[in-house]
């Protein structure tokens, strides 16, 4: 590495930061107008979790990437939900289940102001039941005369509470260090550890009535076993464990799949939360997609959610029973030009109804899961890169001509590569780094990252 002007120190740095594993996750809950999503812009520290004045606006995005102090994690946002028809504890205690259920820790944020309600104790026992760590947030602490307000909030028996305006700033530093301190290095359920012994997890997702219960029926026959159905607690999430072509797989909050009657307002951000739960508890994401209708922007969506997330992906295609000559062909030129971002996934068309193709669906996730685990030898990287860059060099810039110089695959689950180059890499190069190498080694179902690091 020095020969080509890099510092070690900075090839090891940069080769561990692009390596890191799947972040640990932060849920912020709360009942509304506390100021969660006021919270989460903080956290973030850009304006992107919008806080919405109008009721009912449905937001689709959940997850948001942040980083405290030099450490990363993701956080879940449940501040877009308006209460529904069973009534206000209920709908926060729903969806702060979800957030809950996905989190590695917990921000429980309280209106100082306010006070303890009926409400806040209700998420307080959804809280001793998840066991997760929480950090308490009294927010609206705006001033130092607010003080007193946060001390009253001992009451609630969930350890310190820690004073914050999420308004203005003040106290979130404090906060966020105990939300350092409360989240683990990595997630709780690591990719590693489950790899080799428990079931893999599978989420099956896509928007309402593409068919999800119907393919989860299907494929579980009468074999369904409900995984952590806690005795005398909300239904929701469950897991369950159903046995596939001799292996036994894990269906991640399949109750999420099952209709909830009660869903009115904010339905389509109650689906976004639980898809994006799903997609952080799983390692392959199963994309449902009904053939028979036009691929929607929320599909794309969903598609974007599991990309994202850096979760293996299948496509499945239902309702195939359906499609006539005229929709088929329709079909391969919506895939081709609104699905184009995961064009390197495996691909089944089955009939949750007929049984079509059911048994391609293993094969399908295998591949996928295989192409997620793939590490390419750093000889054989940099023997590929060679090649590359003298049969494609980069465009000439400003007289200059940008070289990668070597490389090295940092991590897997999803694959992630850092390359080392002369000079500023464009996007449509990098673009072309990538094609390249899915050619050359695979990568079937799996998201790629690639990150640039240039020589100073
Ligand atoms: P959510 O429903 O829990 O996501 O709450 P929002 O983030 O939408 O905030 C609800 C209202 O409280 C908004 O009008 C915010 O501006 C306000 N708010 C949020 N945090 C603070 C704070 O620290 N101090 C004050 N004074 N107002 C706040
Ligand atoms: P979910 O909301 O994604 O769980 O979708 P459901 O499983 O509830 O299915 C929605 C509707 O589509 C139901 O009326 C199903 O009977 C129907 N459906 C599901 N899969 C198929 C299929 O493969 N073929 C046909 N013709 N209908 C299907």
């Amino acid at each position: 590495a020095a020969e080509e002007g890099f510092d070690v120190e900075d090839v090891e740095g940069a080769i561990e930061e692009a390596g890191h594993g799947p972040l640990p996750v932060l849920a912020v809950v709360g009942r509304p107008n506390v100021g969660k999503s006021t919270l989460v812009n903080r956290i973030i520290g850009r304006r992107e979790a919008v806080v919405e004045d109008k009721p009912g606006v449905t937001r689709d995005r959940v997850t948001y990437e942040a980083e405290w102090s030099g450490r990363r994690f993701k956080v879940v946002d449940t501040g877009g939900w308006e209460q529904d028809v069973l009534g206000i504890d209920a709908s926060v205690a729903a969806q702060a289940e979800y957030a809950i259920e996905a989190a590695d820790a917990v921000v429980f944020v309280v209106d100082s102001t306010v006070g303890v309600t009926d409400t806040d104790e209700a998420v307080v026992k959804l809280l001793r039941r998840a066991g997760k760590p929480v950090v308490l947030c009294a927010n609206k602490v705006d001033g130092q005369s607010g003080e007193a307000d946060a001390t009253a909030l001992w009451s609630l028996g969930i350890g310190e509470p820690h004073p914050v305006s999420s308004l203005h700033g003040r106290g979130t530093g404090d906060m966020l260090d105990a939300v350092l301190e409360a989240l683990p290095e990595a997630p709780k359920e690591t990719f590693g550890a489950t790899g080799i012994g428990g079931p893999r997890r599978i989420a099956l997702i896509g928007r309402p009535n593409v068919g999800k219960s119907s393919l989860l029926n299907k494929v579980a026959n009468e074999d369904r076993v409900v995984v952590n159905e806690l005795a005398g607690t909300t239904r929701d999430p469950v897991d369950e464990l159903i046995e596939l072509g001799g292996v036994t797989w894990k269906f991640v909050d399949t109750a999420g799949i099952r209709k909830r009657v009660h869903l009115q307002q904010g339905a389509d951000y109650y689906a976004s939360l639980r898809t994006a739960a799903a997609v952080e508890k799983a390692e392959v994401a199963v994309i449902l997609i009904d053939a028979a209708d036009t691929i929607s922007i929320q599909d794309q969506r969903i598609v974007t959610m599991a990309v994202e997330a850096g979760r293996a992906i299948v496509v499945a295609y239902n309702k195939w029973d359906t499609l006539d000559e005229e929709r088929r062909y329709y079909l391969e030129r919506e895939i081709e030009t609104e699905l184009g971002q995961i064009a390197w996934a495996p691909r089944v068309n089955v009939s949750a109804r007929t049984g079509r193709h059911m048994e391609k669906l293993v094969p399908a996730i295998e591949t996928a899961l295989a192409g997620w685990e793939t590490r390419v030898p750093t000889g054989r990287l940099n023997a590929f890169l060679g090649e590359l860059v003298s049969s494609h060099p980069h465009p000439i810039r400003g007289g200059k001509q940008p070289r990668i110089l070597f490389g090295t695959q940092a991590g897997t689950k999803p694959p992630r590569f850092v390359l080392f180059a002369s000079g500023f890499i464009e996007h449509g190069y990098r673009r072309y780094v990538e094609r390249r190498l899915r050619e050359e080694f695979g990568f079937e179902g799996t998201p790629i990252h690639i990150s640039v690091r240039v020589r100073e």
